[in-house]
This record gives structure tokens, C-alpha cells and sequence, in this order.
């Protein structure tokens, strides 16, 4: 098989013996791609210096090999390309940076480039190195990745009817907005208040919307956008609550 040569995040990272690690890797051109790096543990070895740390983005080199088993495909290169060491000075960027990882893991599939998607992941872990706002940032990369997903809900009227007020709640399988006449029968719902969905339609814009948004309405619309990840994906995404504490979730 060719070796083939990208850009790529580490999104994930498993011990796999004395000296090998398992990494599930997010490239630009590839998509999500599962990699042996042998030898990745040994300091010594330059193929893959300095290391190989989580969430650090570097330019890769790997050949697919049919005989790995379990579609994995041997790492043969790794130079670090941004080591986004920020993230490890404060704990919410840290957590901010792992949903992201762990959303993007849960949300794309092998092999299934998205470009865009990796531009705006880079972005995110980036913006956080910065100093923006975590949650916020992790409320636009929910967008990116609902959108890159080709998910991103109908805000604008009812999913059933098509009205445009008296949106109440949301719906993960309808795909928006239900109204309360519509919402009635529908089991799967979450109601959404004004405010939140005011800071959910403002993602669709281009840029800031400008001013500081108040911080409750922030973790209700991440967790309204949580919600609709986890019920697509099938599971909820663990680091979320090392964002955001349950116990500030689940309200609307
Ligand atoms: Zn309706």
C-alpha cells in the first residue's frame, strides 16, 4: 500500500504495549484514521518526534495494510505541526478541547474526508490557546460539526407545520424546532426558552454576533446542541460534563 502523507490532530490515544500506541487520528484530507505508531514511546526515535501528545496537530505520513486487522493502518511519520500546549493551562480549555475531540470522534466516520470540518477543528483548538471563551467555543464548533454532518437544525419555523412562533421545543428526530400545538405527540422533545433559541439562531450568522452573551443562556444552547449530538450519535459525549457540571444542564 502507498504511503500517504496529511495533516492531522490526535484525537485519541491508546497504550498498546511497551512502547506502541493506538491513535485515532483526524486528518484534513482522509478523515478519521486509525494508526499503529510503534516505537512511539521511545523518546529515542525520531520518526515520530517529539512525541506524539493529544490533541496536537502534525503532519503525518502512514500506509494502509489489509493485514493489520481491525483497519489499522501503520504510522510511519509524525512531525509536530502546533503543539496547542495552551489548552494545558487551564482545565476548561482542557475539557473544551477533549469534547471537541471526542464529538468529532462520535460524529464522523472512517475515511470520510471533511476538509472543512478539520479547518474548523483546528480553529477551535487554536481559538482556545487564545483565550476564548470555552464554552462558547465549543458551542461554534458544535455548528461546524452538526453542519459538516449536514444536521444543523431547522431554528426558523415548526419542523411539522411550518409556523413561525410559538417554538417551544426541540426535536433531535424532527430535526428543529416543534411548536406547542405540534409538540404534543411528540415523545422524543426538550423544551427550549426564547433567549436560548435567539443564541442558537445567531451561530448561523457569519463572525460575532457582537456583546457578551449571557453565560446561562451559553450553557443551555450547548446543552440543547449536546443533546441533539448525542441523540444522533447514539450515545452522550462524557466530556461534556467536564465542561459543563450536570448540574448547571438539563434546564431549559
Ligand atoms: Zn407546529
Amino acid at each position: 500500500m502507498p504511503v500517504v502523507s496529511d495533516m492531522a490532530v490526535v484525537l485519541r490515544r491508546i497504550e498498546y504495549s511497551e512502547t506502541s500506541q493506538v491513535l485515532g487520528i483526524f486528518t484534513r484530507g482522509h478523515g478519521q484514521v486509525r494508526v499503529i505508531a510503534k516505537g512511539a514511546k521511545r523518546s529515542t526515535k525520531s520518526r515520530f518526534s517529539p512525541g506524539i501528545d493529544l490533541l496536537e496537530e502534525g503532519h503525518v505520513s502512514f500506509s494502509a495494510r489489509a493485514d493489520r486487522g481491525e483497519g489499522l493502518s501503520t504510522l510511519t511519520e509524525w512531525k509536530q505541526a502546533r503543539s496547542f500546549c495552551g489548552l494545558r493551562e487551564k482545565l476548561e480549555r482542557l475539557a473544551a478541547g477533549q469534547y471537541v475531540a471526542e464529538t468529532t470522534l462520535m460524529m464522523t466516520v472512517e475515511g470520510d474526508a471533511h476538509a472543512v470540518l478539520y479547518d474548523s477543528l483546528t480553529s477551535a483548538l487554536q481559538s482556545l490557546c487564545d483565550g476564548a471563551a470555552e464554552l462558547e467555543a465549543a458551542l461554534r464548533y458544535q455548528r461546524a460539526l452538526l453542519e459538516s454532518a449536514g444536521a444543523w437544525p431547522r431554528l426558523e419555523g415548526c419542523v411539522v407545520c411550518g409556523r413561525g412562533s410559538a417554538l417551544t421545543y426541540f426535536s433531535s428526530l424532527e430535526g428543529g424546532m416543534v411548536c406547542r400545538d405540534c409538540e404534543g405527540v411528540r415523545v422524543e422533545k426538550r423544551a427550549v426558552a426564547g433567549p436560548t433559541l435567539e443564541m442558537l439562531r445567531g451561530l448561523e450568522g457569519a463572525g460575532d454576533a457582537g456583546g457578551s452573551p449571557v453565560e446561562e443562556v451559553v450553557v443551555r444552547a450547548f446543552d440543547v446542541l449536546d443533546y441533539h449530538i448525542a441523540h444522533l450519535a447514539g450515545r452522550e459525549a462524557v466530556t461534556a460534563s467536564m465542561l459543563v457540571p450536570r448540574s448547571r444542564r438539563k434546564v431549559t
